[in-house]
């Protein structure tokens, strides 16, 4: 048995312990996200054979190289900050795009056509730390108040807005964090009734605080380092 051998069936097992004991402490009616940003093929590889079949990814390259080399049930999730001359590349492989974070994205992604609409989420700016992408709360309210229903937002059908997410401040003080979420989950009771029973996805939680997020109220949350390891 070589070392690398070693090495990578350490590494597996320690994916599987990981996978496992946030399953364990995971609600049914939370999606669990793997977020395998930097992660190479191989370690994506044991989570899949974990059964997990939802992957984010903040790269559009990443995105590309790792849609080509996996099956296509996996569903990916477009985590990150997008350009919008990388919409026509996104649009097609994603399950669903989070970091909606203005209108010029929006509108980018929404004139992809394929057959079915395709599923975002409106990223909120909730941290404190101004380096975080997303909607101020107005912002937001101003735009879907202009455009009603979600599904024909800007007079569109190939998108459909799904949900919110958001990013809590980096920090120990879990009272700012939990009450940043409270403050996204409750943006997110305030517009659903006007946005249709499509608008169910709330994604905020990460390795730090996904156990804050989830007693915020959270249906989704992604999950990296605390899954895969410091990245790469
Ligand atoms: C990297 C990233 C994550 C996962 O971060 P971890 O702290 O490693 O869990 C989640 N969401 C977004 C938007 C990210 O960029």
């Amino acid at each position: 048995m070589s070392l690398d051998y070693i090495l990578t069936k350490m590494n597996n097992n320690t994916i599987q312990t990981n996978i496992d004991a946030i399953r364990d402490a995971v609600p049914e009616h939370v999606t669990l996200v793997a977020v395998s940003k930097t992660q190479p093929l191989d370690v994506i590889a044991s989570a899949y054979a974990e059964g997990i079949r939802d992957f984010g990814e903040n790269r559009v390259a990443e995105l590309v190289e790792k849609a080509d080399a996996f099956p296509d049930d996996i569903r990916w999730h477009a985590i990150g900050h997008l350009q919008t001359n990388k919409a026509k590349v996104v649009a097609p492989l994603s399950h669903l795009v989070h970091a909606v974070d203005s209108t010029r994205i929006y509108e980018a992604l929404a004139q992809h056509k394929n057959p079915k609409p395709l599923d975002v989420l409106l990223q909120v700016h909730i941290a404190e730390e101004s380096s975080k992408f997303g909607f101020l709360e107005d912002e937001l309210r101003a735009l879907l108040a202009l455009s009603g229903d979600g599904n024909e937002t800007f007079g569109n059908t190939s998108i459909r807005i799904k949900g919110l997410m958001g990013m809590a401040t980096y920090t120990k003080d879990t009272a700012q964090i939990a009450k940043e979420f409270k403050g996204l989950r409750s943006l997110f009771e305030e517009l659903a009734p006007s946005m249709g029973a499509d608008f169910d996805t709330l994604s905020m939680g990460m390795s730090g605080d996904w156990n804050i997020a989830i007693d915020e109220g959270s249906t989704m949350i992604r999950v990296g380092s605390a899954i895969f390891g410091a990245r790469h």
